[in-house]
């Protein structure tokens, strides 16, 4: 029988689930050992993922960069190779040919996450179905449940909202924030787990993640300020996709931030939708409840999705 082995790669921990083991080692990532080159950093995965790998191994990984799945092309990405000087990292081809007895499948966190939230949660009923992850960086995916696809432009993406500007009601200073790709404003500078501070820091509210929680427990005004403007960007991109699809019959929630703080950020987050402005909004409170789903900790398991990928769960389609 073929070994299986499942890696989630991600900026901070590179998992490796060989059967019931999962072993966690510290990512040879940018956001790890900062300023280190980006082959240096691609040279030192290599290494781990051959020492793994068992000969003749089936080795899914899920991806914590953007990602062409269908040829393992990874784009230079933030938090893990901190911007590849070419922007295009060959990833595939490079394991290929470091172990070419091993079957290596490359899925993009997302989709991995967006399987393992459809596995655990879609409905029969269900049509278009999606998920958000909101953690350090922050990208939403969708798939067409009638057909299992999951439909990418030219380039492989699909749902790289994070770098689209932030839809908000905040100040100016909120507005500007500068986020990591080196654009301004966008919904990554606002809403991702770094921002969070950073957007405390320009609304003059103290915050420390690890009692944040607890401040918005207790009711405290400024806490649940600060709530209130790191969901408002992603509330309104829901708002815009229910807008436009209205077969999109449900949205995971997921990532450290959401998970992190589930009820407060369930609570803030349907508040924000059912939140009727127009004749358009369709969203009542129990609508919001029936396509909403805030994700707990230990919902979504991506080493669980990437395995689903490559079983042909889902099938990234490029249109
Ligand atoms: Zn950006």
């Amino acid at each position: 029988m073929t070994a299986a082995v499942s890696v989630d790669l991600g900026g901070t921990w590179l998992r490796i689930r060989s059967g019931d083991v999962i072993e966690r080692v510290p990512s040879p990532s940018a956001l790890r050992q900062p300023g280190v080159a980006a082959d240096n950093l691609l040279q030192q995965l290599m290494d781990t993922l051959d020492r793994h790998a068992p000969h003749g191994a089936a080795v899914n990984i899920s991806c914590g960069a953007a990602l062409d799945e269908q040829n393992g092309v990874a784009l230079g990405s933030g938090p893990l190779w901190g911007g590849a000087p070419t922007g295009e990292i060959p990833l595939l081809s490079m394991l290929s040919s470091r172990r070419p007895d091993v079957h290596w499948r490359l899925v993009n966190d997302v989709t991995a996450g967006l399987a393992s939230f459809a596995l655990g949660f879609a409905r029969p009923t269900d049509r278009h179905i999606a998920y958000f992850t909101i953690s350090s960086g922050i990208a939403a995916r969708t798939a067409i449940l009638t057909d299992r696809s999951i439909p990418v432009d030219h380039r492989g993406l699909q749902g790289e909202v994070g770098h689209l500007r932030a839809s908000t009601s905040a100040p100016e200073a909120v507005r500007t924030l500068p986020c990591a790709c080196g654009g301004i404003g966008h919904v990554s500078s606002i809403s991702s787990g770094p921002a969070v501070q950073a957007v405390a820091d320009v609304l003059e509210i103290r915050y420390d993640v690890d009692t944040f929680a607890s401040s918005l427990a207790a009711g405290d005004p400024d806490s649940s300020r600060l709530l209130r403007t790191v969901v408002e960007p992603i509330a309104e991109l829901i708002r815009t996709m229910i807008a436009l699809d209205p077969r999109l019959d449900r949205i995971g929630i997921g990532g450290g931030v959401a998970e992190g703080l589930w009820e407060f950020y369930e609570r803030e987050l349907t508040g924000q939708l059912a939140e009727t402005r127009s004749y358009a909004d369709s969203l009542t409170p129990e609508r919001v409840a029936d396509i909403i789903h805030l994700c707990r900790p230990g919902d979504i398991d991506t080493l669980a999705g990437a395995d689903a990928i490559a079983d042909g769960f889902l099938r990234v389609t490029k249109i």
